[in-house]
């Protein structure tokens, strides 16, 4: 995707860099807040981040905006960092919000010394209602008339742990009367007496982010803070900190967040998913997580396709989610080998082969590749699985598959009559029974038979057994957040089946992390809960979009 036009953000920094601000120097930040895992918004945001940097040669710093210390925790900040690697980026510094609380609380003291911040003993209750409405301006309560040394003597026992959580806020002395809501003395410092996971007791005040996050964006020295469009109105905020505090000049930009079809995306509703059993885990399979798009198979370059492929928007909107199984389905098509599983099996018998005896036969492993990439052998014998749904009793027309009187090609074997089919007590069809022409032999056939269809198989005293993970949309519906009530109760009861399989003795070598085709079923991956004696698949993607639109 060479080719593609500039993105909006692009031409802002082909432009900077044209008029030579910050001296050409390009540096983004990637701000997540360690309280959760990151999901495929966050990849988003990652790429492009990252992206940009790359592409004018600048750096992109990892920033964990640990402010709020109930929330946050170190399993998360190992989990991002991890996740960051994997979609195959390099941050150039790992920072922490939370190493600049001295600093933060020096620049609040600065502020306070210049007559533009003070200390409120109000309730959140009273401050919402002192800031009036859009239409009408806030009323100063008594407390914004504090002195300057009364307020640096009251911040200064807030942080000595004077009061308890509640008693007093530091806001801003911006202006009540603002059309801008979040310019009428937004608060700067709560006080909250909780363990931070790293910098522990050592405070019991903690910066707002409004606060904290420009002024570790000017810190950092930070050239383009991109974050997503609700952060529009928080900007006159951000400028006027960095204005009156006389820091390095950063600035914000907002674009779309992704919102994808049949998905939810903020972490509040993913941890309720996990805590409530809903999924595994962060990182099951279903879960629109990093973690769980790596453990269903999805490769990371086509996550970073993905991103690249919705491109920047400047307006919100809604990214279906068959865009992205498209993008893993094309880039799996190029690259993995093909193995024969059956996931729904039935025997077939085959009445003139000899009782005992087994052929080796070979095959590709990958035919879009020149020379297939290497091949397999695998083993025949008179009695192999097949998919049920190769078989009807009564097949209709262009059926080209198996019924009583109809031939195939078993893959890389012989050609094979269905002459009859066995059924159990309660109707149910158990054995198909079929002649095999020998002189049909796959790579050597002089039989001049040419059957339409060719269906997989595999051996019934060779094949490896296996639990397959069947993955289907986590919701039923396409915006589960946006409809009347939980958006829990609109969770897919059938999003996930898991299912015995018969697959061909290659399959026991499978590696964690490399994808298979399993041949007319779709593409697999082995399972971090598969072992030498069980080996667990999970479907990463179906071979062709079943959902129709
Ligand atoms: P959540 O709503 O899931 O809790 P968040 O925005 O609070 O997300 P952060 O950890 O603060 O999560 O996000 C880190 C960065 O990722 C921010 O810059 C944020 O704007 C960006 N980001 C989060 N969600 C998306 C999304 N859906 N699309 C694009 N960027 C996103
Ligand atoms: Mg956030
Ligand atoms: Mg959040």
């Amino acid at each position: 995707s060479e080719e593609r036009s500039l993105n909006f953000l692009e031409e802002i920094v082909e432009e900077d860099i044209a008029s030579g601000k910050h001296g050409g120097r390009v540096l983004t930040r990637f701000p997540p807040e360690p309280n959760g895992y990151l999901h495929i918004g966050h990849a988003k945001s990652i790429c492009l981040n990252f992206g940009l940097a790359q592409k004018y040669n600048g750096k992109t710093n990892l920033r964990f905006d640990d402010t709020n210390p109930v929330k946050e925790d170190v399993e998360y900040v190992d989990s991002i960092k991890e996740d960051v690697k994997w979609l195959g980026f390099e941050w150039a510094e790992e920072l922490y919000a939370s190493d600049y609380f001295d600093k933060l609380y020096e620049l609040a003291v600065t502020l306070i010394k210049a007559g533009l911040a003070y200390v409120d003993d109000s309730t959140a209750e009273e401050i919402a209602a002192q800031k009036g409405t859009p239409t009408e301006p806030g009323t100063p309560n008594q407390y914004r008339s504090r002195t300057v040394e009364e307020n640096l003597q009251l911040f200064a026992d807030m942080k000595a742990g004077k009061y308890p959580d509640g008693a007093k806020v530091l806001r801003a002395k911006v202006d009540l009367a603002a059309p801008n809501m979040h310019l009428r003395d937004p608060l700067m410092y709560r006080i909250k007496h909780a363990h931070h996971h790293r910098t522990g007791d050592a405070w019991c005040i903690y910066p707002m982010y409004d606060f904290a996050h420009g002024q570790s964006d000017a810190i950092e020295q930070i050239t383009h803070s991109i974050c997503t469009l609700e952060f529009i109105p928080h900007r006159d905020l951000y400028n006027w900190f960095i204005e009156k505090l006389n820091l390095f000049d950063s600035h914000q930009y907002e674009f779309a967040r992704l919102n994808m079809t049949y998905t939810v995306m903020s972490k509040r509703k993913l941890l309720q998913l996990v805590d409530d059993n809903h999924v595994e885990d962060w990182d099951d399979p279903r879960m629109p997580t990093i973690s769980g798009m790596r453990r269903r198979g999805y490769p990371a370059a086509a996550i970073r396709e993905f991103c690249e492929r919705i491109g920047v928007a400047k307006r919100e909107n809604m990214i279906d989610l068959s865009l992205l199984e498209f993008c893993v389905r094309e880039n799996l098509n190029k690259s993995t080998w093909r193995r024969m599983a059956v996931l729904d099996p039935i025997k077939l018998v085959i009445t003139n082969y000899p009782e005992g005896q087994t052929e080796m036969f070979s095959g590709e492993n990958n035919p879009e590749v020149e020379g297939g990439d290497g091949s397999r052998e695998f083993p025949f014998s008179k009695e192999i699985w097949i998919e049920r749904e190769d078989f009807m009793e009564e097949p209709p027309k262009k059926f080209f598959r198996l019924g009583v009187g109809l031939m195939v090609r078993l893959k890389n074997a012989y050609i094979v009559k269905c002459d009859s089919f066995v059924k159990d007590a309660e109707g149910n069809v158990t054995e198909v029974h079929c002649s095999y022409i020998p002189e049909s032999k796959s790579g050597n056939d002089t039989s001049g038979l040419s059957p339409k269809g060719t269906i997989h198989w595999v051996s019934a005293a060779h094949a490896k057994t296996a639990e397959v993970r069947l993955y289907d949309r986590l919701f039923r519906v396409e915006d589960p957040s946006n409809e009347e009530g939980d958006f829990k109760e609109y969770l897919n009861p059938d999003s996930l089946q898991i299912i015995n399989a018969y697959v061909e003795p290659a399959l026991a070598d499978a590696q964690m992390g490399t994808a298979v085709q399993f041949m007319r079923k779709g593409y697999f991956t082995l399972d971090k809960h598969s072992t030498a004696n069980k080996l667990v698949f999970n479907r990463t993607v179906t071979l062709k979009d079943g959902w129709k639109v």
